[in-house]
């Protein structure tokens, strides 16, 4: 298991715990703490700046069995499945497995996938990738409009903690999974990103320049909060 220091230290303690663990290193941090990532499935460790190794390890020993306890009872990894009602884009679509079927396509409401049944689960996240690469950018590129700022283009990322991000490039990536979230909160995810093409925080003004893109920041943001978690369940 390796042990990463924000400070840049990295110190290796394999063979001691067989959970992912994230140590997390600051000035401002008091006192030692541990919290589990829901979205990351990885334990993480907040200590403050000068603590020892010992003293980490010790500490986290302590709790080994609310470590356990917790990992054990996060929700099982998901993947897609014949029959499996998903929102796509805010629409209600249900995925069809068919053997002679060729490259996924959506046919009305039927998400008709091909091939082994063994890999429907990536072609149905390939299909979601590719369409949300057109989708969100299309979407993106309205409320940039309206904001009169430039949008060089959007990729579809895969990581495991963030619904998006915004680079000073004018680039925005997204995380696929946002496909599967209700339209509502796609607007207002989209609104945040596009938002950050003007402000690069969250101060203010980057609320005020939300809220004129005509998207419901705060039910988005509630529903995330709930139920952002079971995106990150999709593998
Ligand atoms: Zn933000």
């Amino acid at each position: 298991m390796k042990i990463t220091l924000l400070t840049g230290k990295t110190f290796d303690i394999e063979n001691t715990f067989d959970f992912p663990l994230i140590i997390k290193s600051s000035l401002r941090i008091k006192r030692m703490s541990l919290r589990i990532d829901h979205k990351c499935r990885e334990v993480i460790c907040s200590v403050p700046k000068f603590c020892s190794k010992k003293r980490i390890v010790e500490f986290i020993n302590t709790y080994l069995d609310w470590i356990e306890e917790k990992l054990s009872n996060l929700p099982a990894v998901k993947d897609f499945e014949d029959g499996e009602h998903i929102s796509l884009f805010g629409k209600s679509v249900v995925i069809c497995h068919q053997d002679d079927f060729g490259a996924p396509k959506l046919i009305e409401d039927k998400l008709f996938v091909g091939g082994d049944k063994a890999f429907l689960h990536r072609r149905v996240k390939d299909f979601i990738k590719r369409e949300a690469k057109k989708e969100f950018f299309r979407r993106s590129q309205i409320l940039a409009d309206k904001l009169q700022v430039k949008l060089s283009g959007v990729t579809i990322k895969d990581t495991k903690s963030r619904y998006g991000s915004c680079s000073t490039l004018k680039h925005i990536n997204y995380n696929w999974r946002i496909a599967l979230a209700p339209d509502m909160v796609i607007d207002y995810l989209m609104a945040h990103e596009v938002a950050h093409l003007k402000h690069q925080n969250h101060s203010s003004a980057f609320w005020q320049t939300v809220r004129l893109l005509d998207v419901n920041c705060d039910e988005g943001k509630s529903w995330l909060s709930v139920h952002g978690n079971e995106l990150f369940l999709y593998r």
